[in-house]
Parts: C-alpha cells; structure tokens; sequence
C-alpha cells in the first residue's frame, strides 16, 4: 500500500489522497540510469564499413559508438547509417566508420545520474533507439560508460508489471 496509505504517530494509517498517476510518476523517478545500464560496444573510428557491419551482428546491437585514438567519444553508427554506406557503391571494406557515422555536435548522450524517464523521453524526441551514457574526462571530452535502450525500458515496463 506504500504510497496509498501514510502513517503519522497517534494518528494511525490514513489514505494519502495522490491521484494513481502521480504515484506512477513517484515510483518512476526513482530509476535512475546507472542501475540499468548495459555494455555499449565500442569501435575506433578507422574501422571499416564491412567489420562495423559484421560487429553489429556479432554483438546483436542496432549501434555501435565511435571513439578516437585518444578514448574519446565521437561518434554514433546505427544501422541505417551502415546500410546507407553499402547502398552508395564505395567499397565498405576501405571506408572507415568515420564517414558514416554521426557526430558532435550533433550527438545526444546522458550522464549515469539522470533518471531513466528523462533517457526515455530524450530517445523518443530525437527518434533513436539507444543512447550512450558518458563521463567527462580530464580534457573535457567525453568517455563511453554505458549504453541505454529502448529494450531497457521496455523491460523496465514489464518488470513494473511483474512486481
Ligand atoms: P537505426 O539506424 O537502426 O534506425 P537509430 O534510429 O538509432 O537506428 O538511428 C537513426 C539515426 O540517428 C542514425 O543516423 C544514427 O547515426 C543517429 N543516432 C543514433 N543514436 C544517436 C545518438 N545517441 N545521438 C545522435 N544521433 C544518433
């Protein structure tokens, strides 16, 4: 009954009067995305078209993020990016990542801190399935911690059910 019912001293057990979707909303703000992270498969940016291709079967993601030499996030592959690659003629086994993928400025990302809802609403309103989770390094770059998609939430959805 947490949420429905409160208790004060003296008092006892009285109905706390929260509308249903305000408690779903309490509930939901306490996921955060460091707990639900997964492993983000990571590439250098000079691999090729081809290997990027066999990488995403390999490892059954629909995105791969792009690092430099130095370890530093700078880009984002998706499938779609990959198969617009093959469709040009070029050959994908010379073509390095780097010329596919998306970049910065134009790369959407999130801190470990910051709630699951807030990952989900960010992926719905840039119409991408999966974001990365990043920590600011030293030189004010950016380093690939984690991975959040939407099967993350959508089993956060299920779990939700099943409690
Ligand atoms: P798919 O290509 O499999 O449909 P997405 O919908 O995630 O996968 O990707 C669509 C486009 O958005 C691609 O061009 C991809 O590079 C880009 N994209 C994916 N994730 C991000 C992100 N986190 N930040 C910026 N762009 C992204």
């Amino acid at each position: 009954m947490s949420g429905i019912l409160e208790a004060r001293p003296r008092v006892g057990y009285y109905y706390a009067g929260k509308p249903k979707n305000k408690l779903i909303s309490d509930q939901l703000k306490k996921y955060v995305v460091k707990d639900y992270l997964s492993q983000p498969v990571v590439v250098k940016n000079e691999m090729s078209v081809y290997d990027a291709i066999c990488t995403i079967f390999l490892e059954d993601v629909s995105t791969l993020f792009v690092i430099n030499e130095d370890g530093d996030f700078i880009g984002v592959c998706s499938r779609k990016d990959l198969l617009r690659a093959s469709m040009i003629g070029d050959d994908i086994h010379s073509m390095p990542v780097n010329i596919v993928m998306t970049r910065m400025p134009n790369l959407n990302y999130i801190l470990e801190n910051e709630r699951v809802v807030y990952a989900a609403n960010l992926m719905i309103e840039k119409e991408i399935d999966s974001l990365p989770i990043v920590n600011k390094k030293d030189n004010g770059k950016f380093e690939v911690k984690g991975r959040i998609s939407k099967t993350t939430i959508t089993n956060i959805f299920v779990s939700l059910f099943n409690e």
